[in-house]
């Protein structure tokens, strides 16, 4: 009888299969359970967009584009960059389109990553990075970010580089998830002073940047252009998750080499979702801000009921997400406070421990939900804390 599985590669058999799915498959078993933990817009994709991308379909076929991306979306990703931030970058050779940020993250790390190499990643950080700097076999080097309230302080900064001054690359991710951390240009201009001393790569990965509430996003690539390697899409500015677009941006030089990954990795993205993000990028510059403000106005009620709680929470800047301490009252872990939570009050919440080792003594909650189930969060958590 053959084994198979015996014959697995070492890193395939040595990735779990993810916490946060598992948690929530199983959350979303029980019945009546609100589930405060999912990471996509609760809004429906605007109708422009998905006109466009009918109108395409039904005009023309459907075929393999050039791996980087149509011309035409990769000119509107130039052209919205550059008016944002004023940065340019050449739609033919220095913008790659993806399937998402998450491929844009592995099909990066691929490029970039020899067996062995160190990437730094300010913790708690997306709940993929970790595990595609081990599929990509390198160690990740984690900075615990909660004793500095969830910003990577360029003291720290520093003297991690000063101990791993061989490190390949850091991923960055601001406004943040688990956290809503963003940085003002003010707080990114140290950390920039201490890249810059290291050659090493600076992936960026910028999702959240049309949901920032309370200060202008500033870009990496505006600050450090020749280190940056600038991930974003359409997932979450233009509620658009499903559509599976994003890009990547940087030196004209690196991009070859990470277009030829990408390029194996997948030919080229769906077309039909490339003529609906040309349509967002070119067309729906203002189509976040309704959204923004319906989450602002989520974000309030929530931070407000939850330190009426007692819970000690940093007011989130930016993304959809609370990260709250849990009460040294409750003298509990997260993960076993989200087991009970879901067990007693049918309320799922995620522990900060899956966004590693710096979100540990956290519950993470996602404002991307109704108002609804916002209050009856608060009711729930109240109920429990009660008892
Ligand atoms: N980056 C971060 C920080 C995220 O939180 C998410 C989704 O939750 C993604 C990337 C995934 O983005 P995409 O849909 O473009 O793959």
């Amino acid at each position: 009888m053959v084994n198979l599985e015996q014959r697995l590669s070492d890193t395939a058999l040595r990735l779990k299969p993810q916490d946060i799915f598992l948690f929530n498959a199983r959350a979303l078993k029980t019945p009546g359970v609100i589930n405060m933990t999912v990471g996509e817009p609760n809004f429906n994709t605007p109708k422009h967009i998905q006109a466009a991308a009918q109108s395409a379909i039904a005009q023309q076929p459907i075929r393999y584009t050039v791996p980087q991306g149509k011309p035409e979306l990769t000119q509107a990703i130039a052209d919205f960059l550059a008016a944002k931030y004023q940065v340019h970058y050449q739609p033919d050779s220095e913008i790659i389109t993806t399937i998402g940020v998450t491929e844009g993250v592995f099909t990066t790390l691929k490029a970039i990553i020899n067996p062995g190499d160190e990437v730094l990643l300010p913790s708690p950080c997306f709940t993929i990075y970790e595990p595609d700097i081990l599929l990509n076999q390198g160690v990740p080097v984690i900075i615990d970010t909660s004793k500095t309230n969830f910003r990577l302080d360029p003291k720290v900064l520093a003297a991690t580089l000063k101990a791993h001054p061989q490190a390949k690359a850091i991923i960055l991710n601001y406004p943040n998830n688990p956290t809503g951390v963003t940085y003002t240009k003010e707080q990114l201009l140290p950390l920039v002073e201490v890249l810059r001393q290291y050659e090493i790569f600076v992936i960026s990965d910028e999702i959240y940047s049309e949901l920032s509430y309370d200060v202008a996003h500033t870009s990496m690539a505006q600050l450090l252009p020749e280190q940056t390697i600038l991930l974003n899409g359409v997932s979450k500015s233009h509620a658009m998750t499903g559509w599976r677009v994003g890009y990547i941006c940087g030196p004209q030089a690196i991009m070859q080499h990470i277009l030829h990954v990408h390029e194996l990795v997948t030919t080229s993205i769906p077309a039909t979702s490339q003529y609906a993000a040309q349509e967002a990028l070119a067309n729906g510059a203002n189509d976040a801000l309704p959204m923004k403000s319906e989450y602002q106005k989520r974000r309030d009620v929530l931070l407000a009921g939850l330190r009426k709680l007692g819970f000690a929470v940093t007011k989130p800047q930016g993304a959809f997400y609370i990260f709250a301490k849990i009460p040294d009252t409750l003298n509990q872990d997260d993960l076993q406070l989200a087991q009970d939570l879901i067990a007693q009050e049918k309320l799922a919440l995620l522990p900060g421990s899956f966004f590693g080792r710096g979100g540990a003594g956290y519950l993470r909650i996602s404002y991307a939900a109704s108002m609804e189930n916002i209050n009856l969060t608060l009711e729930r958590l109240a109920d429990y804390l009660n008892k």
